[in-house]
């Protein structure tokens, strides 16, 4: 008998083909009623979506478990509480967010009333990615609904365990006519984009991004991109090495690597490099003591998605050129490959082309800043840049650098600020999101006026405004 595929042993089921433009059209529809203009109902919703993380905090730890062999810590404290956060914040600010603006406008258009309204967009579409299976997937719902959209949730089938789980949950606690959960793979997503939306939201690879961009042109439909790249981790001699190696370790090893702001790899002197391999090491054995079983043993130590990936890794780890200093332990059956740290890697190295998205931490050695910055524009732009190096170099560093975002002396947090845009520029992504970032995003400002026109002031404004219309006089433009 064929062997089974993870989406069957998660007992994933894909929605019909047939049936997605029904769903589209039915919440185009649904849009059109106004349901989603009251901001009570929105808040509903969003409270709704809260409850449904939180009633199901345990299923929700066992399904990504399922997935990726991750702590009970980690999803709570990465996905469940931090998505919560970010729902709550919409709640309380949405009133704020969604009043009309009224912006001074100058004298000569001072009895036009300029005001810009904050609308939604329309119908929506969101695309996940597997890595973070709530807050990548169910965070950008937040804005959506925030500002009155309706829409489609797409989860990445390559965690399927939480995609089910995601379509089990839904209508339980969100109103069908408005946002849906709709499963599977390639031919799904591609009936999904096929359809009109007035906004898509991917987060994955850019390979699949160029793809969506592509579909969306049809429409002319806005997207937003959140994609990956290699984020850099600079630091130097001024760093406290040991905290650097911590916070560097953490950022690497939490959801084992497979975080799109994870720092991809670190750029220091070779001086910096072989205190930093030490205290990398000595992190190492406080995260997972040897006395419990290392790594390896670790209940804290997630797992690597799915075999093709663990065997990518570990082609990446065999090919290098570099000199491995710390981890490299794996097993196969698991899908576990323990954090591994490549001291000395060449510039042009093999694991130095793609994004790694694993616990591999290549070191490449620079001179001083200016080298790094210059490594560092010599490649695409990355999501993140870390820095952990002095005032004076970060300054230089961030100056003479493009980064999605630019974070000194630690890696990840950002992405928990809800008031700071999370996204990424050039090719690691368009648009952002988070906080008030995200209800604009599926907002659109519609610009508005008040013109008078009727009794006095229609009278008033009409001869003051009269030297407008022909036929012309020089006159016309002195006045
Ligand atoms: P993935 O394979 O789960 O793909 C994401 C989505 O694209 C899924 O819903 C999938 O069904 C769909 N898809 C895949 N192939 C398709 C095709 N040919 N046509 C249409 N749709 C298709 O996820 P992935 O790309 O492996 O995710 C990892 C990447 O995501 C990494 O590069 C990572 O850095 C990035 N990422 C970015 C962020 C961010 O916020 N910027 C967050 C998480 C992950």
């Amino acid at each position: 008998s064929q062997e089974q595929t993870p989406q069957q042993i998660a007992g994933l089921v894909y929605n019909d083909i047939e049936d997605i433009k029904e769903i589209n059209a039915g919440l185009r529809k649904a849009f059109l009623t106004g349901k989603t203009r009251s901001l009570e109902y929105r808040k509903n919703q969003l409270k709704q979506l809260s409850f449904m993380l939180n009633d199901n905090q345990d299923a929700i730890v066992e399904a990504i478990r399922k997935d990726l062999g991750r702590a009970r810590f980690e999803s709570v404290f990465a996905e469940v509480m931090g998505t919560t956060t970010e729902i709550i914040d919409a709640i309380h600010n949405l009133d704020k967010w969604a009043k009309t603006e009224k912006p001074w406008s100058g004298m000569a258009w001072a009895m036009h009333g300029a005001a810009v309204r904050k609308e939604p967009k329309g119908t929506v579409l969101v695309l996940g990615a597997w890595n973070y299976p709530i807050s990548v997937q169910v965070g950008p719902l937040i804005g959506a609904i925030a500002a009155g959209c309706t829409a489609v949730l797409k989860p990445s089938e390559v965690s399927p365990n939480s995609a089910r789980l995601l379509a089990e949950l839904w209508p339980k606690y969100m109103d069908p006519e408005t946002t849906r959960v709709v499963n599977g793979a390639i031919p799904e997503t591609t009936a999904l984009l096929d359809c009109r939306w007035e906004h898509i939201f991917y987060t994955g690879n850019g390979t699949v991004g160029r793809i969506v961009a592509e579909k969306a042109a049809k429409w002319l439909c806005p997207t937003t991109l959140e994609l990956g790249g290699k984020s850099p981790a600079f630091v130097d001699e001024s760093a406290n090495i040991s905290i650097a190696a911590h916070r560097i370790l953490w950022g690497k090893s939490l959801n084992c690597g497979q975080t799109c702001i994870a720092p991809d790899y670190v750029l220091c002197t070779k001086a910096v490099q072989e205190k930093l391999v030490e205290e990398l090491k000595k992190a190492a054995a406080e995260f997972w003591p040897e006395s419990k079983g290392g790594v390896v043993k670790s209940d804290d130590y997630g797992r690597i998605i799915n075999h093709g990936h663990w065997k990518r890794l570990n082609q990446m780890i065999g090919g290098t050129g570099g000199r491995i200093v710390m981890g490299g332990e794996k097993d196969e059956s698991s899908k576990m490959l323990a954090p591994t740290v490549v001291a000395d890697v060449p510039r042009d190295d093999a694991i130095m082309q793609g994004e790694i998205f694993g616990p591999v931490l290549p070191i490449v050695t620079v001179r001083d800043v200016q080298d790094a910055v210059d490594f560092i524009n010599s490649r695409d732009q990355p999501l993140a840049l870390y820095s952990f190096g002095s005032s004076k170099a970060t300054q230089e560093l961030f100056d003479g650098t493009r980064s999605g975002a630019a974070v000194q002396g630690d890696v990840l947090v950002h992405f928990a600020v809800g008031s700071l845009p999370f996204g990424g520029t050039g090719p690691s992504g368009y648009g952002s999101y988070h906080g008030k970032g995200s209800f604009d995003t599926f907002s659109h400002q519609r610009a508005t006026l008040n013109a008078p026109h009727t009794g006095i002031m229609g009278k008033i404004v009409e001869k003051l405004m009269a030297a407008r219309y022909p036929p012309y006089t020089n006159a016309n433009l002195a006045q």
